[in-house]
């Protein structure tokens, strides 16, 4: 691991600065943040530590509309008496996501901000080759062992996918992320690999996630998560599905479905 500057930012506005200088990375719960630098993918000149910016990890839910802050931690979060009722299918992605531990230290924004598991992405000395890691290197996935790969939206350059969960219910039910300065739907917010495999996200230097919104709505109120893995509990999606209905008074005609 290279060494890096640390710096704790105590405000939005100094985390936003900070974020803007070259080779900087914010750290949150730094469950995947660590794991990268671990393995040499991330190299962060300055670590910048948001964890302690306070008001980021309000959880404020009603029927209309939930605001998560991006510091809300992803087992709090599923834990939400509200979330549950109003979002089951966010509550049951995220309780389907990673361990106890890992729910416990990890956060909303950070979550969202993950990385693919590509492990050839993951191994920059035994695989140099890889777009996302190093733009224009090849692609070591393609020809090599592609199980945990994309069957859609991959192109030429990357056949990665996104391996988080509550991003899926996040899209299913038209919610935003709040950047500050904009908000944009989360489906704009990841981006397929086409010929920028290196951005998988929109996010600009000196920008960081402050809060999700998701609006209410009777598909959401009557939603769930299906996770197929390999095991049951502690892996990675093969495929998943966020799914929510509303039905007609009549109780059988579909009025919305997601
Ligand atoms: C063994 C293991 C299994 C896992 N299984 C699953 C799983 O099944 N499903 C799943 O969804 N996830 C899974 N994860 C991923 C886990 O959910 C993420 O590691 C976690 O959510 C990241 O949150 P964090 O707060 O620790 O982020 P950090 O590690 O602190 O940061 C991650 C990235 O996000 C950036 N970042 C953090 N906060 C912000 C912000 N507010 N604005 C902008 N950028 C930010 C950081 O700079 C960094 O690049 C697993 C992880 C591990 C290690
Ligand atoms: S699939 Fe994408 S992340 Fe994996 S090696 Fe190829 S370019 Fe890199």
């Amino acid at each position: 691991m290279r060494d890096f500057s640390y710096l704790r930012a105590d405000s939005v506005e100094a985390a936003r600065n900070a974020a803007a200088l070259p080779g900087a990375m914010l750290l949150a719960g730094g469950t995947t943040l660590i794991d990268l630098a671990k393995c040499g993918v991330a190299e962060p000149a300055t670590v910048i530590d948001i964890s302690h910016i306070e008001g980021l990890n309000a959880i404020d839910v009603t029927a209309d509309r939930a605001v998560i802050g991006a510091l809300a931690k992803m087992s709090h979060v599923a834990d939400n008496a509200e979330v549950k009722s109003h979002f089951p299918a966010v509550s049951e992605a995220l309780w389907q996501a990673a361990s106890a531990q890992l729910r416990n230290m990890a956060t909303i924004g950070g979550n969202l901000m993950q990385r693919t598991r590509c492990p050839y992405f993951r191994d920059p000395q035994n695989f140099p080759a890889c777009n996302k890691r190093e733009p224009g290197s090849g692609c070591s996935a393609i020809g090599g062992v592609t199980r945990g790969h994309a069957v859609l939206g991959t192109s030429e350059a990357c056949i990665a996918t996104y391996p988080g969960d509550l991003a899926i219910a996040l899209v299913a039910f038209d919610a935003e992320v709040d950047l500050g300065e904009r908000k944009l739907k989360v489906e704009d917010f990841f981006l397929a690999p086409g010929a920028t495999a290196e951005r998988e996200h929109d996010i600009r230097p000196g920008e960081l996630i402050t809060a999700i919104e998701i609006p209410g709505s009777a598909a959401a109120r009557r939603s769930t998560y299906l996770k197929v893995r390999d095991r049951q509990s502690y892996e990675f999606a093969a495929a998943s599905a966020a799914v929510g209905l509303e039905l007609e008074g009549d109780g059988r005609t579909i009025r919305d479905i997601r």
